[in-house]
Order: structure tokens, then C-alpha cells, then sequence
């Protein structure tokens, strides 16, 4: 039997995280919800929902055919993934509690909503069992994914990292800025605790800077390694990491445009890039000194790790490793 998987909040990472679970063999999507009956809802191909039940008759008079109520919906799933905007998931969970299912939040929600923030590699059994769970945001997820693998090789005295962060996502005509470049004043940025919700005694600061730009986030990490270690040992542990790539400014790959242009070379579903690029020729270790840059491709990076996260909380899967293996194999992630 496989898990049954419910959206409530069909947009930017509903809508990937449904492809994604389509793809496993040992879970699928019994519906997705929408709050209104625009052109997404028109075209969708999984079963429809109405996210906010006040609303049905909007779906009636646009003629856009509905199988219910999310009420509806919960009744038939084991697990929702709560995809709607920052911080409206937390208003949901009384209505998961009460349906009895388990669910996923993401990013924009506070850690202490479900009690468990997630990353596969990092802490993947902290989620097995859990009812409730939040895959951590894609800049949370960009740092977890390499920093995790060093602070376990190599230990970390302390990390440093700027974000250089996409305004808004592609489909997003509404938020700037379009012509300015606007820093976070806010120090430390929230992402440095937010890492340590995943890896609790990492000595992280970060600061944020939001730029015009809306494909991929960059970030501009400096870390302080507790061993020496050479460009050559970093560079391999990260070559052993799953969902972490590598590009080459060598190779003509100098910004996050030619990344961009490489998920689609890649014939990627929505031209998406689940790994976090690192530019292999911008490692650079002096002493215990690493200095890295990594792009994240915000709308997708944490697609796999919500599949994870649905195999750990539904007991599909004990072993880390496996579970992203076999995630990672259905979503043509090498
Ligand atoms: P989005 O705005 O693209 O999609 C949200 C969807 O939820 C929309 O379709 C919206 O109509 C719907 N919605 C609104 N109110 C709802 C309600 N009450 N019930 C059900 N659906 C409702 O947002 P997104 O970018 O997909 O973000 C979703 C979550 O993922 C947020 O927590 C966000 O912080 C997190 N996240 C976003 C990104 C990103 O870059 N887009 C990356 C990682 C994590």
C-alpha cells in the first residue's frame, strides 16, 4: 500500500513536491487544494480540492470541477504537505490535529510549530515516527547540505556566510526590489538560527543582502574548520555528499544564469536544480580557512528533502541513506 499525500497549498513548492511524490514508487498524491479557481487549477492533473470551503461556490460558478472540501481531503490522506504561504500553515495544524493526520510544514513556518526542523543528511532520524515536521527553508537547506558533511569529517570552530538573495520567485510580479540592492539590517540574518534548529551547536553568523535577481540564491561562506584540512580533502568530502554539485567558472559556468541554463541542458522537470552548486575552482582552504560560494536554487532545492521527510515521518524508510538513494533515483538526481 502505498503512503497517500495531500497539498494543502498548491504553488511554488506544492506543486514540485506533487511531482516529486508521483515519481516515488511507495507514496502518491490522492489530491491538492487550491483557494481559488485560477488557470492552476484549470490545469492541474491531480484531484482538486478547495483549500478554503467559503469558496466552493467561486469553483462552481467558474465551472472548474471539484472533489470536495480540504475536510474531504484529510479524511482519505496519512500525511498533508501544508505548501500554503509563511506562517498560515501554523493556523492549519488544529485541523490536522483534529483529522488525525500527520504533516510537513515548510520554511516560512517557526521551528517551534512542529518541533522538528529537517534536513535528510543531517538529521533524518529526528523526523521517523514524528507527526508533525518542518523542512527547513531552501537558504537553511543550502547551508545544512554543506556544512553538515564538514562539521561531521572535520569539525567546525565557526562559520561566517553572507546570503545574496533572489528578491522573488520567477512567476512573482508583485515584490522588489527591481533596480536596488537592499541589505538586511537585521544581524544576525534569521538563517544562522535557523541552521542551528537542524545542527543545534554550530557556531553559525549569517547576513543577508536581498538582490534583483529571481532564479537562485548565492551564498559566500567562510568557514573555520577545528582540522586542517586541504582544498583536495573538502572538495572530496562534498564529492560524497548526495545533492551537492559541482560547476567550474573554468567551464563557463561564472554565474547563476549558465546554472540555470544547465537544469534546463538537463531537460529537468519545470527546470529545476535540486543540489546545491558549489563552484569547484572557488574552494579555497588556507590553514583551517575554508572559503566557498553555492548557489541554491530556491523554488526547488527542498523537493527532495519533503520526500524524506514523508518516508521518515511514515516510517517507510529507518536508513537516511536509502531513503535519499531511492528519492534521489526517481528524480534523476545523481
Ligand atoms: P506560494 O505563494 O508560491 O504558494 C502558496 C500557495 O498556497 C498558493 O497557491 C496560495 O494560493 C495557496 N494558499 C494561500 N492560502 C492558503 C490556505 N489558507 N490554504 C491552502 N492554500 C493556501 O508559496 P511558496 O513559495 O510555495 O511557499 C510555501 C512555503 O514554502 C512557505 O512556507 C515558504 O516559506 C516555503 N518555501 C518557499 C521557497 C521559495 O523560494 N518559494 C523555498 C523554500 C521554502
Amino acid at each position: 500500500m502505498k503512503v497517500k499525500v495531500a497539498i494543502n497549498g498548491y504553488g511554488t513548492i506544492g506543486k514540485r513536491v506533487a511531482d516529486a511524490v508521483s515519481k516515488q514508487d511507495d507514496m502518491e498524491i490522492i489530491g491538492v487544494t487550491k483557494t481559488k479557481p485560477d488557470y492552476v487549477s484549470k490545469m492541474t492533473a491531480y484531484p482538486l480540492y478547495v483549500a478554503v470551503p467559503e469558496n466552493m461556490g467561486t469553483f462552481e460558478e467558474a465551472g472548474v470541477k471539484v472533489h470536495g472540501t480540504i475536510g474531504d481531503l484529510l479524511k482519505k490522506a496519512d500525511i498533508v504537505v501544508d505548501g500554503s504561504p509563511g506562517k498560515i500553515g501554523a493556523e492549519h495544524k488544529p485541523m490536522y490535529e483534529k483529522a488525525g493526520v500527520k504533516a510537513v510544514f515548510e520554511g516560512g513556518e517557526k521551528h517551534e510549530l512542529a518541533g522538528v526542523s529537517f534536513n535528510a543528511m543531517a538529521n533524518y532520524d529526528s523526523a521517523i515516527g514524528k507527526d508533525f515536521v518542518r523542512v527547513v527553508s531552501c537558504n537553511t537547506t543550502g547551508l545544512c547540505r554543506t556544512l553538515y558533511p564538514l562539521y561531521r569529517d572535520f569539525g567546525i570552530d565557526n562559520v561566517k556566510a553572507v546570503m545574496i538573495r533572489r528578491s522573488a520567485d520567477p512567476p512573482d510580479s508583485k515584490k522588489g526590489p527591481i533596480n536596488a540592492i537592499e541589505p538586511v539590517l537585521k544581524v544576525p540574518s534569521h538563517h544562522g538560527p535557523d541552521v542551528q534548529t537542524v545542527i543545534p551547536d554550530l557556531n553559525i553568523s549569517t547576513m543577508a543582502v536581498k538582490v534583483p535577481t529571481t532564479i537562485m540564491h548565492l551564498h559566500s561562506v567562510i568557514v573555520e574548520l577545528k582540522k586542517e584540512a586541504g582544498t583536495e580533502d573538502v572538495l572530496n568530502v562534498w564529492e560524497n555528499t548526495p545533492r551537492v554539485k559541482f560547476v567550474r567558472g573554468a567551464d563557463g559556468v561564472k554565474s547563476t544564469a549558465q546554472i540555470m541554463e544547465m537544469a534546463r541542458d538537463m531537460g529537468r522537470n519545470r527546470s529545476d536544480m535540486y543540489e546545491i552548486i558549489v563552484w569547484k575552482d572557488g574552494v579555497h582552504v588556507d590553514g583551517k580557512t575554508l572559503y566557498y560560494s553555492q548557489a541554491i536554487h530556491q523554488e526547488s532545492d527542498v523537493v527532495p528533502e519533503n520526500i524524506d521527510c514523508i518516508r521518515a515521518m511514515t516510517n517507510l524508510e529507518k536508513n537516511k541513506l536509502k531513503s535519499i538513494e531511492k528519492t534521489d533515483k526517481a528524480m534523476g538526481i545523481n
